[in-house]
């Protein structure tokens, strides 16, 4: 590789969540032929607010927290997204995660725009009831820009069905009305979906089926490592052990495990705090790094982004990557992978089923009539079956990598809703 080839990858590799999310966006538009104009429309969101608001601490201090809830696009319908509370939060990338579930909504053919809500905040420092009052500040500070058919958020990383219902419980005294549609992954009580916890798992786990068809490797036969112990992460560990195939590595934010002869996943769920939090109870541990670098066939990573970069990618030995995270692969890194044939199934088609069955209790509480688990498991798989080889043959066709391919077949449906809008 040329000396002008090193410092463009490091370039790239150095943009940020929201530049690189960018570049994606105006090359999937260049192979639709769509003009400039469309890419200054859609480079950025149409609605960004930021909020702060004060939320009184167990001791009795107040603090005051900022907050974002970022609108990409609504030409196709409300936009949807999930709100997330992590102390690393900033706009940019609450407004680049937007643009991921708009591209996510579009491969799936859900009829939303992309959305995405954030805190700064650390939950895992928080108290329960603390957390409970600044949810409901959150959505007090939103409440006039979202609604069951503006903007319905979910949860995302460190957010859960707890928060939802708070926030659900809030929004409705606003209202002064029931609105189980402003919000999904709420309690089954509260109108929530069956089958929507695991959800995201479950995509997974059939984006894992269908590449490894692709790739004729018998599954149960597989070595899967599986970074991040959270909500899709751990599922996803009990969905494969249960088929048979072999985890052998798991990690959380403090360290990772890896045995070759495969681990006790029973018992690593059983030990695991809400948080997604284990390996702090054992001994030999090896880092998230080691981890990623390991002996496997499949590697999921399902934690946060940017971890499979320049520096890594070459030492990967799996010959499948399944995106559970959003964002865990940079730019540079999927043209490695790329070259050594790995085949990647992007974040905005490996995690959507988060988003799917969040469509599908959207719809159960605008219908008021519920479906069974097993509706929901086998929309679910229809779904992800039909996306993985829209996104696998438009690959083929543009002979771009499943990434690309995943922007192409995400950005068109909402590049012609704003062109029948008369947008553009
Ligand atoms: N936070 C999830 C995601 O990034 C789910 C969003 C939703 O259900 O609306 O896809």
């Amino acid at each position: 590789m040329s000396t002008k080839d090193v410092s463009i990858q490091e370039k790239q590799e150095n943009l940020n969540v929201l530049e690189s999310t960018q570049q994606v966006f105006l090359e999937a538009l260049k192979k639709l032929g769509y003009t400039q104009e469309m890419y200054e429309l859609l480079k950025e969101p149409l609605r960004i607010l930021t909020v702060r608001f004060p939320v009184t601490m167990d001791d009795g201090s107040v603090k005051v927290f900022t907050g974002f809830r970022a609108q990409h696009n609504d030409a196709v319908g409300p936009t949807k997204g999930g709100i997330r509370l992590h102390p690393d939060v900033t706009q940019d990338e609450v407004v680049a995660l937007s643009m991921w579930m708009s591209v996510k909504c579009g491969i799936a053919n859900l009829p939303y725009g992309g959305g995405k809500g954030g805190i700064i905040c650390d939950p895992r420092e928080m108290s329960f009831s603390e957390i409970e009052r600044l949810s409901r500040a959150y959505v007090r500070a939103i409440s006039q820009i979202v609604g069951p058919a503006k903007d319905i958020p979910a949860p995302d990383v460190f957010s859960n069905s707890q928060n939802m219902a708070w926030m659900f419980d809030e929004y409705s005294r606003i209202k002064e009305s029931d609105s189980p549609g402003f919000i999904t992954g709420k309690p089954t009580v509260l109108g929530g979906s069956l089958g929507r916890e695991r959800a995201t798992a479950r995509g997974v786990a059939i984006c894992i089926e269908e590449a490894c068809k692709v790739k004729s490797i018998q599954i149960e036969k597989a070595r899967v490592c599986i970074q991040g112990f959270g909500n899709a992460g751990s599922y996803l560990a009990k969905f494969m052990h249960d088929i048979g195939a072999k985890v052998v590595g798991i990690s959380d934010a403090y360290g990772a495990l890896y045995n070759e002869k495969g681990l006790d996943i029973d018992e690593l769920l059983e030990r695991r705090d809400s948080f997604g939090s284990v390996t702090k109870l054992y001994r030999n541990t090896i880092s998230n790094r080691e981890l990623l670098e390991s002996e496997c066939d499949i590697l999921v990573p399902a934690a946060i982004e940017n971890q499979i970069t320049l520096e890594n990618a070459d030492k990967i030995k799996a010959s499948i990557i399944v995106e559970a995270a959003n964002g865990p692969t940079t730019m540079p890194a999927t043209e490695i992978l790329d070259k050594k044939n790995v085949l990647i199934v992007p974040d905005v088609l490996g995690n959507s089923g988060g988003v799917i069955v969040s469509y599908f209790e959207w719809v159960q509480n605008n219908q008021g009539f519920y479906w069974t688990e097993e509706d929901i498991d086998q929309k679910l798989k229809n779904l992800m079956q039909k996306s993985f080889h829209t996104v696998y043959s438009t690959a083929q066709k543009f002979k771009v990598n499943m990434r690309l391919a995943a922007y192409i077949v995400g950005v068109k449906r909402m590049a012609e809703a704003v062109r029948w809008r008369g947008w553009i």
